[in-house]
């Protein structure tokens, strides 16, 4: 297969959204699963460390090589079929893409990172993606039916949703927190699991298949001001019950997320319109369920607003497209906010993906607020799950920032929680899984890689640390 050194053509596949620098020689864009087992055999039998890349959009410099080869996944693009409950597709298709597709169709594959429109297939698939709907959906894995992989010996395995685990294979050895999780080789129930999450590190996965379920015919938005965060949490535990019983109920959000009031100061500067009372928002989604009709869903909504302490006449809660605009600004308000700081600051964010157990909640966010320098919270209150970010202006903020990262991460473990929700450890957060399993669960995972990889060719510094010679400590 050709392979490409101009230094032009590589530099643009050096880094990812971490910006962490990154080196390779060569790189390699295969178009089938027989290419891809030509390029793992060859670099195998070499000892080449491998980086698979694909839309570079991890923010944890999973996608960064440390030398060797690069295999892009960019001409593995092609839709296979769709179907009413599955669709095949290869990894390298834009997971927007695909969704697209499958929606043409009227149905839905739920899995929405906020860059779904940027990321490949592939890569959600490799870091067990999941976004503000997974909690109702669930992240990634429990959408993947099948999956092609390809091993670092040329054998391609098409895995089927049941295949198990081949007993000679060593298994992860763990209790995963129960709270949304993507740190770490899950333990595996299918072989497909030992895949998922995987961050490129055990296979290629070149095609999967996923489960599609029906599409929604409507969706009320619905932003909620409220005078305090304790109003607002309490609030979210009343709805977030009430969807736990009832996933198809009159108050059934499919998700729940939260902005801090940093975030209303963004919305408020860039000329929205924020309630002056308002100290903090949510903003849900509320699936209209045609067994109850539209107004049904709205008076019971209204009706918990009231009850739950919100400022309910501020309330936007609005299904036309004119509506949800308004809605959709205030929320990507904050984004454009945050880069807006982050360019002038001349100074990296530092951000939080962190998930802790219901009972740990209001502690985590204490803890986010107490944050020593500018920041703004915000994410997935509905799974705990919340993004702080920390806006350093100076090199000494930034070392101050990172620090209390770390503190935040330990905390996060002590409280029960995980040290990644949604982004993966890649190579910035080895540390803090290490926190967070411990020496003999690490050993369990070097013990599986070990096994697939026994040169330790695919995804080099991701996830664990490479024991030989060579590695930059990344
Ligand atoms: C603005 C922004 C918003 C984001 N929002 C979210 C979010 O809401 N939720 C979320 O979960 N993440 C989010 N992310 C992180 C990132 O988008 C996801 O992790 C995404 O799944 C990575 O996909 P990718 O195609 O860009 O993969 P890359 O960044 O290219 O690679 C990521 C990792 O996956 C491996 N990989 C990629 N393809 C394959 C393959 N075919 N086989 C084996 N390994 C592979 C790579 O080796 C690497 O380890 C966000 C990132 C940005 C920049």
């Amino acid at each position: 297969m050709k392979t490409i050194s101009d230094p032009e053509i590589l530099s643009g596949y050096l880094t990812d959204a971490s910006n962490v620098p990154g080196h390779a020689e060569v790189l390699v864009r295969p178009t089938s699963a027989a290419e891809v087992a030509e390029v793992l055999t060859h670099c195998r039998a070499r000892g080449i460390p491998l980086t698979v890349t694909a839309a570079r959009t991890s923010t944890t410099a999973a996608a960064v090589p440390q030398g060797g080869w690069l295999m892009s996944m960019e001409r593995l693009t092609s839709i296979e079929s769709i179907g009413h409950d599955r669709a095949t597709a290869g990894a390298g298709i834009l997971l927007g893409e695909l969704q697209s597709a499958v929606e043409a169709e009227g149905r839905l594959f739920p899995p929405d990172p906020t860059s779904r429109h940027d990321c490949t297939l592939g890569g959600a698939i490799a870091c067990n993606a999941s976004g503000a709907r997974s909690f109702r959906f669930g992240p990634t894995r429990p959408w993947i039916e099948g999956l092609q992989v390809v091993l670092t010996d040329g054998r391609i395995l098409d895995i089927g949703p049941e295949d198990p685990v081949p007993s000679d294979w060593p298994a992860p050895q763990w209790i995963e927190p129960t709270v949304k999780t993507a740190a770490g080789y899950a333990p595996p129930r299918r072989l497909l699991d030992v895949f998922i999450g995987s961050e490129g590190t055990l296979g290629v996965i070149t095609k999967a298949t996923v489960r599609l379920t029906d599409a929604p015919s409507e969706v009320m938005g619905i932003i909620a001001w409220f005078p305090d965060r304790p109003t607002a949490v309490g609030f979210m535990r009343n709805v977030r019950a009430s969807a736990r019983a009832d996933r198809r109920g009159v108050v059934s959000p499919q998700c729940i997320e939260y902005l801090d009031h940093h975030c209303l100061a963004l919305a408020r500067e860039r000329g929205l319109d924020v309630p002056e009372e308002a100290r903090c928002a949510l903003f849900c989604e509320q699936v209209l369920e045609p067994e109850h009709g539209e107004e049904a869903h709205l008076d019971a909504w209204w009706e918990a607003l009231e009850a739950g302490g919100a400022l309910a006449d501020d309330t936007l809660a609005t299904t036309d497209t004119d509506g949800r605009e308004r809605l959709y600004a205030l929320r990507h308000a904050v984004p454009a906010g945050i880069n807006e700081r982050v360019v002038r600051n001349r100074m990296r964010k530092v951000g939080t993906d962190l998930a802790v157990p219901d009972a740990a909640l209001d502690a985590m966010m204490d803890l986010y607020e107490a944050a020593p320098i500018d920041h703004v919270l915000f994410g997935h209150l509905g799974d705990n799950h919340l993004h702080l970010n920390l806006l350093p202006t100076s090199a000494d903020e930034l070392e101050v920032a990172k620090a209390f990262y770390d503190d935040l991460a330990r905390q996060a473990v002590a409280l029960g929680g995980t040290v990644s929700a949604e982004h993966g450890i890649g190579k910035l957060k080895r540390a803090h899984l290490g926190w967070m399993v411990g020496d003999e669960v690490l050993a369990s995972f070097r013990s599986l890689k070990e096994h697939l990889d026994p040169t330790w060719v695919l995804g080099r510094g991701n996830v664990l640390s490479f024991p030989g010679p060579g590695s930059t400590g990344l």
